[in-house]
């Protein structure tokens, strides 16, 4: 197989020069699980009644795209967020390590250093990403906490400013590791978070559509329509009555 290749660029924030770098979105969109596929109580790349898989990352990038540009970069604020493995020397490195960046054909994401252990790959002397995350990352910890609460129930958030004011962090810093942890805005996980919850409810017998729609927090009928064709593929009713 012969992935199509893609330019991409991308901005070095801490230089604030630019430089172009071949991504090879094929491959990262095939080889790579996607954080968007895999998140939520599980039921992600979950086959739809309808045929269609379940597409959580409609409205934002390919997260794994963008962990390329990031890792590729060196983007320090990615350190925490998720682990580059390269495939060629058996090594994973946190997204900033200052050695040479592998060809991106060799790299693979993964979450924690447990998973990059069970692939096989030993910690780089480098940048020693198993100190980093033996380290105290109290903003992490809070985040899954936070971003846990809204998944259990969104209902109780009635605007993604309020997951900002009940964070420890301003609403730029709570975005920034939305963004970086999740690879969506504060909004648009807590949208996610909603038509997931709704898509629990509509698998209850008897579940009236609207009631539904209000339940996970949504404020109108045409807001509740409009994200949850747009994740699932189809209206909720439809949705309901195939599952
Ligand atoms: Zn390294």
């Amino acid at each position: 197989m012969t992935p199509p290749s893609a330019k991409a660029v991308v901005k070095g924030k801490a230089t604030q020069t630019s430089f172009i770098v071949n991504v090879s979105f094929a491959f990262a969109v095939s080889a790579y699980p996607t954080e968007a596929k895999k998140s939520l109580n599980g039921e992600t790349g979950k086959t739809l009644p309808s045929g269609k898989k379940y597409n959580h990352a409609m409205d934002t990038p390919d997260p794994n795209a963008e962990r390329m540009a990031r890792f590729l970069a060196g983007d320090k604020t990615a350190n925490g967020a998720f682990l580059a493995g390269v495939l060629t020397t058996g090594i994973y490195c946190l997204p900033a390590c200052p050695a040479r960046k592998p060809l991106p054909g060799n790299v693979v994401f993964v979450d924690t250093p447990a998973e990059a252990k069970a692939r096989g790959l030993r910690a780089c002397k480098r940048c020693r990403p198993d100190e980093f995350y033996a380290g105290r990352h109290p903003d992490r910890q809070r985040l899954t906490a936070l971003a846990e609460a809204v998944r259990r129930n969104p209902g109780a958030w009635a605007h993604a400013s309020d997951i900002a004011a009940a964070s420890p962090w301003g609403t730029t810093k709570c975005a920034a590791l939305f963004r970086a942890h999740y690879g969506l805005t504060p909004a648009a996980f807590l949208t996610q978070a909603r038509v997931q919850a709704a898509t629990r409810l509509l698998r209850l017998p008897r579940q009236p559509v609207l009631e539904a729609g209000f339940a996970v927090g949504f404020d109108s009928a045409s807001a509740f329509y409009r994200c949850f064709r747009q994740a699932v593929g189809c209206a909720p009713g439809e949705y309901r009555k195939r599952g």
